[in-house]
């Protein structure tokens, strides 16, 4: 019988052509048994466009974690998962550890699909939709506010739904200026034409207090705002209170989570209407899986935070797949390695769908080996 023979962490860094050519840093994790199966996963221990000291952590922590998990049956991830969980009590649930757990989450469901010869989606019980409205997923970059405008306007002629645009003290002045922002919008707006859904992202390095908040989304609300997303700082429970309170926006937060537990806390807040899961963060599929369930329970929305490479995209669109609490699925609008080199079947939109993957087993891509090496640190 086919054991598990090498759990091997792999960072790699890139530049990002979606946040304007800044350095980017993964850290994966591949996984493969005596007959030269290999399952891929991966985890993102950074945000922005640093932290890759975090990945050299994550990798020794994978490389730690290893002898739980070499040996065991490929089939039995719930059993590996559960006993890391138990070894890493003291030092996780969070953090470091939940990035490591992730990774190898990811990778041992890729492994037990290609073993099995079974989709990660059927796997998981299989679809509930057959495809999914694809929106853009961009960080404003640009100073004038016009041609910022009119660059999310060729995206959606170009295909995609909608387009939600991420603020940062990267993007010229937007985030900073509650006029200027809501200007943006309004420009926005004509950009991308009447149908497209529009989404703002408070970049983590803004600061907004609520009252401030409360101007941008209600300006925002003029042109047709679909949802804001952490307008506050995750734990401003009360902030957050007060916003539910007063705008009608849906409210989107929960991608800097950690696991199940934490979202229970949230969603028992009644703060939050879109609910944010990155299986690179929150205990892999096993984690998003669990939190899409509970979306479901609390009748909420949940949507993947996929914003890194192929295999986090194969992972969320296949969670993603078996639920219909999900409004869109963000894609990065311009072509980088982790998305298009790593993979010969990049993920796409097609007339503004993107399509389940139900064929092959596992996440259902390829990875490109020479490729992580290539970008290998
Ligand atoms: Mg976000």
């Amino acid at each position: 019988m086919s054991k598990i023979a090498s759990v091997t962490p792999i960072s790699v860094a890139y530049p990002e052509s979606n946040d304007a050519g800044n350095t980017r840093y993964l850290t994966l994790c591949r996984i493969e048994t005596t007959d030269g199966v290999v399952g891929w996963g991966e985890c993102i221990p950074m945000s922005g466009s640093g932290f890759p000291e975090a990945c050299r952590a994550t990798e020794a922590l994978i490389t730690g974690l290893a002898d739980l998990v070499v040996g065991q049956d490929p089939v039995r991830n719930g059993e590996i998962v559960s006993t890391i969980l138990k070894r890493t009590w003291w030092y996780g649930p969070e953090g470091i550890a939940a990035f490591a757990l992730s990774a190898i989450d990811i990778a041992l469901w890729d492994l037990k699909g290609k073993v099995l010869g079974i989709p990660l989606v059927d796997l998981l019980g299989g679809p509930v939709i057959k495809r999914i409205p694809a929106v853009a997923a961009t960080h404003a970059t640009l100073s004038d506010i016009q041609a910022e405008a009119d660059r999310h306007g060729e995206m959606v002629r170009a295909g995609f739904k909608g387009v939600k645009v991420g603020l940062s003290e990267r993007s010229g002045d937007l985030g900073n200026n509650v006029d200027r922002d809501i200007a943006f919008v309004k420009s926005l707006r004509d950009a991308v034409g009447p149908d497209a859904d529009i989404m703002i992202d408070r970049g983590q390095s803004l600061r907004w207090d609520v009252s401030e908040a409360i101007r941008r989304i209600r300006g925002f609300e003029e042109y047709g705002l679909r949802w804001i997303e952490e307008p506050l700082e995750p734990h401003d429970i009360t902030g957050f209170r007060r916003l539910k309170a007063t705008v009608d926006t849906l409210i989107a937060t929960g991608e800097r989570e950690w696991n199940t537990r934490a979202y229970q806390r949230l969603l028992d807040e009644d703060i939050v209407d879109i609910v944010g899961c990155d299986p690179g963060r929150s205990n892999g599929i096993t984690g998003f899986v669990e939190l899409v369930r509970l979306a479901e329970q609390r009748s909420v929305w949940f949507n993947a935070h996929s914003w890194s490479s192929a295999i986090n995209t194969a992972a969320s669109l296949a969670v993603t797949a078996i639920s219909k609490n999900a409004l869109v699925f963000e894609l990065k609008p311009d072509e980088n390695p982790m998305q298009h080199e790593l993979v010969d079947e990049p993920f796409e939109q097609h007339d503004g769908w993107v399509t389940i993957p139900t064929t092959k087993p596992g996440l259902g891509i390829d990875v490109n080996e020479s490729v992580v090496k290539k970008y290998q640190i």
